[in-house]
């Protein structure tokens, strides 16, 4: 059989993800002086757009990182050592956000939640409630658990506070401009995000907004901060410029692709996702196969599916990635030989998923596992009747 070319694969992962050829083309412009007229023009724009896709007033600190930068910021600006943090992993970014924080120094409590759920309002209010002297000062939540593809219920976690003060520290990197966030209506006090997700843009930038509460404890927090010091970041944005050397191509792509997503709209963007999700999700228990992820807490963009027993996933992954130019992600951690995972999020639409599931049902045929591919693509069919879930374009 032919090997297709990488530059002609479908990425089917959750990150990085397709970008599309207006923004690629953006990103192969010639370099300018980040302290010009022209800068600020792009900074402003983007700086106006992020604010839109954040749903906040506050300024959105742009940093030349991946997103596990911007996680890193997020803490570090409002987090002196000692200070008790309650983490809620449902999976391996959670548990990388505790790492960080413990590296820091922080007093690191972890409310545990069983694999494939995701956190309990009701369990983190009575967490809470138990903290009469309101010693935890801020909470670590995962909007999309990327890794078991679980989607936490942010409205009502952040509600589940009450009266408590503790601040609230999200990780959106693999939700925000596919999911539903509102930053100041829901009292979110830090979120972190990154180019290379639902924001269609190249890996690079890393992206952290924080409420006013959020700024003021940064006046206070002693955790040891250089690059990621987000007060020098404002200073710098609110000029115009950056502290240092920006990640330029990235920015020149990702002016591109906000105007993309903001042309199709927020709330288009959430009901394509939905769509996407809906139809994988259907396709794939129709084909024989089981998802990981509790029916309740199921992601709008990426799927985890449970390793069919017989089936040799390496294989799998490989000839899709080879034959069919089908590119999916493994398990990570603890999950490696467990799940496998298609990713549906970004410059990503109907074409792509009916692709993806039609070549995924053939390749498991051929590895001897009797897919039933034909009701899955009714299926998948059906719900895109529904809606057109067309390409962002
Ligand atoms: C992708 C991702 C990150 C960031 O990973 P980087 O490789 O540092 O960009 C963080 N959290 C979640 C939930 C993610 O999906």
């Amino acid at each position: 059989m032919k090997k297709i070319p990488w530059q002609e694969h479908v990425l089917m992962i959750p990150g990085p993800t397709p970008v599309s050829p207006e923004a690629l083309a953006a990103a192969g412009q010639p370099m300018m002086n980040h302290r010009s007229p022209e800068f600020k023009s792009m900074l402003e724009e983007i700086q106006k757009a992020l604010k839109e896709i954040f749903q906040t007033k506050s300024e959105v600190a742009i940093l030349s990182a991946s997103g596990t930068g911007a996680m890193e910021a997020s803490i570090v600006n409002v987090l002196s050592p000692g200070d008790k943090v309650l983490s809620c992993p449902v999976g391996v970014f959670g548990e990388r956000y505790a790492k960080i924080a413990k590296a820091y120094g922080a007093d690191v409590e972890i409310l545990e939640t069983p694999a494939g759920e995701g956190v309990d309002p009701e369990k983190l209010k009575n967490r809470l409630n138990q903290d009469g002297k309101g010693e935890i000062k801020a909470i670590l939540i995962t909007h999309n658990e990327t890794s078991t593809a679980v989607e936490n219920d942010l409205k009502a976690l952040s509600e589940a506070r009450g009266s408590h003060q503790a601040m609230m520290l999200v990780d959106s990197v693999s939700a925000l401009g596919a999911s539903e966030l509102k930053m100041d209506a829901w009292k979110l006090d830090v979120v972190a995000t990154a180019s290379q997700k639902a924001l269609m843009a190249p890996p690079g930038l890393g992206f952290v907004a924080m409420s006013e509460r959020a700024w003021e404890a940064s006046k206070k927090a002693k955790m040891p901060r250089f690059y990621f010091d987000l007060n020098q970041a404002r200073d710098f944005q609110l000029k115009g410029q950056t502290p240092f050397t920006p990640a330029l191509s990235v920015y020149y792509a990702l002016q591109i692709s906000l105007r993309l997503l903001l042309e199709e709209g927020l709330q288009d963007s959430f009901k394509r996702h939905k769509m996407m999700a809906k139809g994988v999700h259907r396709a794939i228990e129709t084909m024989g196969l089981k998802l990981f992820a509790h029916p309740k807490h199921r992601s709008n963009t990426v799927t985890a599916i449970e390793n069919p027993a017989g089936v040799d996933i390496k294989k799998l992954r490989e000839n899709l990635r080879l034959h069919y130019g089908v590119v999916l992600a493994g398990g990570q951690g603890a999950f490696t030989d467990k799940i496998f995972r298609m990713g549906h999020m970004g410059y990503i639409g109907e074409k792509e998923i009916l692709y993806g599931i039609a070549s995924l049902g053939k390749a498991l045929r051929e590895l001897g596992f009797s897919a039933r591919t034909d009701d899955a693509m009714k299926v998948l069919s059906e719900v895109f009747s529904e809606q057109a879930a067309s390409p962002v374009a």
